[in-house]
C-alpha cells in the first residue's frame, strides 16, 4: 500500500457520534472513511421522535439520522457499507479489516459501534422474536394496532416507547421490576398521564407464552411477594438497556466491568490514536447530543494527533543521513 492509500482517520460506526466525527474530520481536511454496516444514524432510526436535540423541538429519529448523514456527505465524507471484522493497533498505522478481506490503514481510528438491546434471557424470548417479541416499537408497533402489548423496563427507552405504542395499541402494560421508574421526570409524568398505559410495579416477566406462532400471554412474578400470575397480551416489547458492542475493541484496551471503554476526556483510549465515542464509551448518560459531542471531540483530538504524527514523520532524517 502506498503512502497515499493510508487514511488519516477511519471511523467505525455511523450513528450520531460517528457521523459527527465525520463532519468534524472533513472540516479539518482529514482523509477520512466511515464504515457502517446498517443504515446511517444507528439507533436514532428506532426512535419515533427526538425532543431533546437542540434546535429541533420535535424531530423524527429517522429524519434526524438522514440530516446527520446529509450533513456529513455534503463535505464529501466517504462511507463504506461493510462489516468490520478486526481492528489491530500498530506502531506506524492502525489496521481495519473488512468482511471482504480489505485491509485499510490509518493514523487514527474512532470506534463508534454503540450497543445492542439487552435481553431478558427468559423462556419464549428468542423463540418468539419477530413473532410477538420485539426490541423496537417504531419497527414493529404497527403490527399491534388496537391490540394489547406488554412493555418491559423502567428507563427512558421503556417510557418513550410505551408512549409511542399507546398511540397504536388498545392497551399497554408497562412492567417494571421496582416501584419507581428510572426514566426522566417529564417522561414519567407523560407515562402516568396516559390512560392507555397501566404500570405494573414490582413485577418481572418470567416467561413469554405462544401458540401457533403467536404470543398470547406472559407469566409475571411479583418481586416483593413472589406471587405469580398470567397476563394476556399479543406482544412483548423489551427495553431493559443495552450491552456495549465491544468486540472490535483491541486487547489491552482499558474497559470497565460492564464492558464499556474507559477513555481520556477527549475520548482517547490507552492506545495512542484510537478513540472510542458514544454509547461504547464509559459515561453516566447516553444521549444523541452526548454521542455527537464525543464525535466532535474525538475528531478534533484525532486531527491534532495526525498532524503531530505527520510532522514527526516529515522531520525524520533520510536513511542515508542517519548515524
Ligand atoms: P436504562 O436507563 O439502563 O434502563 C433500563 C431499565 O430496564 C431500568 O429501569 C432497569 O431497571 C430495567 N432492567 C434492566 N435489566 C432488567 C431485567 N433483567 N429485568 C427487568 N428489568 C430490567 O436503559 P434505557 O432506557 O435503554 O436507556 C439507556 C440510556 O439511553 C439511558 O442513559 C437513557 O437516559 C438514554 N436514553 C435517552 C433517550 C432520550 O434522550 N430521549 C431515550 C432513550 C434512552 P432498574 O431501574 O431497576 O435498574
Amino acid at each position: 500500500m502506498s503512502g497515499s492509500d493510508i487514511y488519516d482517520l477511519i471511523i467505525i460506526g455511523g450513528g450520531p457520534g460517528g457521523l459527527t466525527a465525520g463532519i468534524y474530520a472533513m472540516r479539518a481536511a482529514l482523509k477520512t472513511v466511515l464504515i457502517e454496516l446498517g443504515a446511517p444514524g444507528g439507533q436514532m432510526n428506532n426512535s419515533d421522535a427526538v425532543e431533546n436535540w437542540p434546535g429541533d423541538e420535535h424531530v423524527g429519529g429517522a429524519e434526524l439520522a438522514m440530516k446527520f448523514h446529509q450533513h456529513a456527505t455534503s463535505y464529501g465524507l466517504e462511507i463504506v457499507n461493510q462489516e468490520v471484522t478486526a481492528l489491530v493497533p500498530g506502531l506506524e498505522h492502525h489496521t481495519v479489516t473488512l468482511a471482504d478481506g480489505t485491509a485499510l490503514k490509518a493514523h487514527a481510528v474512532i470506534l463508534a459501534t454503540g450497543g445492542s438491546p439487552r435481553k431478558l434471557e427468559i423462556p419464549g424470548e428468542d423463540d418468539n422474536y419477530g413473532k410477538g417479541v420485539s426490541y423496537c416499537a417504531v419497527c414493529d408497533g404497527f403490527f399491534f394496532k388496537d391490540r394489547t402489548v406488554v412493555v418491559v423496563g423502567g428507563g427512558d427507552t421503556a417510557a418513550e416507547e410505551s408512549l409511542y405504542l399507546a398511540k397504536l395499541a388498545k392497551q399497554v402494560y408497562l412492567v417494571h421490576r421496582r416501584d419507581e421508574l428510572r426514566a426522566g421526570a417529564l417522561l414519567q409524568q407523560r407515562v402516568k398521564a396516559e390512560c392507555k398505559i397501566d404500570i405494573l410495579w414490582n413485577a418481572v416477566v418470567t416467561e413469554i407464552k405462544s401458540k401457533e406462532g403467536a404470543v398470547y400471554s406472559v407469566d409475571l412474578k411479583d418481586t416483593q411477594t413472589g406471587d405469580r400470575k398470567e397476563l394476556a397480551t399479543d406482544g412483548v416489547f423489551i427495553f431493559i438497556g443495552f450491552i456495549p458492542n465491544n468486540t472490535l475493541v483491541p486487547a489491552g484496551t482499558n474497559m470497565n466491568a460492564d464492558g464499556y471503554v474507559v477513555t481520556t476526556g477527549n475520548c482517547e483510549t490507552n492506545t495512542p490514536g484510537i478513540y472510542v465515542i458514544g454509547d461504547l464509551r464509559e459515561k453516566a448518560f447516553r444521549q444523541i447530543v452526548i454521542s455527537a459531542s464525543d464525535g466532535s471531540m474525538a475528531a478534533l483530538a484525532a486531527a491534532h494527533y495526525v498532524e503531530t504524527r505527520k510532522s514527526e514523520e516529515a522531520c525524520e532524517l533520510p536513511e542515508e543521513l542517519q548515524v
